[in-house]
């Protein structure tokens, strides 16, 4: 009887565990947000006078494991955080980050 029990609550902290585990970021969240990067586009190279030539303008690319997009034009590096899963894609919220380093960006959970 205990013998069971004890294996009940055993396979209960196994099940509770994995499911932690899907909760936080990780490599999956980098494959949800390739798909995310086929459609999304820095909103300063693709829109009004600032538009960038070219057929697909201002592409971007996940780095920081995921957490930030940073725009692929050469001459606009606006970088967009990702916070709680949702990118931020406000162009006043890339200009903020323009002159950062990649290496320098702070986590996204700590900003406000
Ligand atoms: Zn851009």
């Amino acid at each position: 009887m205990f013998k069971y029990a004890r294996l009940f609550v055993t396979s209960l902290i196994a099940a509770i565990l994995s499911f932690c585990n899907d909760l936080t970021p990780g490599e999956q969240d980098v494959e949800n947000f390739q798909d995310l990067l086929e459609i999304l586009r820095c909103p300063h190279c693709v829109s009004g006078d600032t538009r960038k030539p070219g057929s697909d303008p201002g592409r971007l690319e996940l780095v920081r494991n995921g957490s930030w997009l940073v725009c692929l034009e050469p001459d606009c590096q606006r970088k967009y955080p990702i916070k709680e899963e949702i990118p931020v894609m406000l162009i006043d919220e890339g200009d903020k980050w323009a002159d950062v380093a990649i290496e320098d960006l702070p986590e996204t959970s700590k900003l406000i």
